[in-house]
């Protein structure tokens, strides 16, 4: 099953989804899947933390 890497929630069959790859610092990574409405809540948050 996929999850939504955003909300945690399942994504069925027929949903709209993007499937993105992580490189991560420290192991292997991964591959998430987020619903594509979830990233574009994703896409319009602005950074809470510039500087970090
Ligand atoms: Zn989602």
């Amino acid at each position: 099953m996929r999850i939504c890497a955003r909300c945690d929630k399942p994504i069925r069959d027929g949903e709209t989804y993007e499937v993105r790859h992580i490189e991560a610092a420290s192991g292997p990574g991964g591959t998430v899947f987020l619903h594509a409405w979830c990233k574009r809540i994703a896409a319009a948050q602005p950074r809470r933390h510039p500087n970090h």
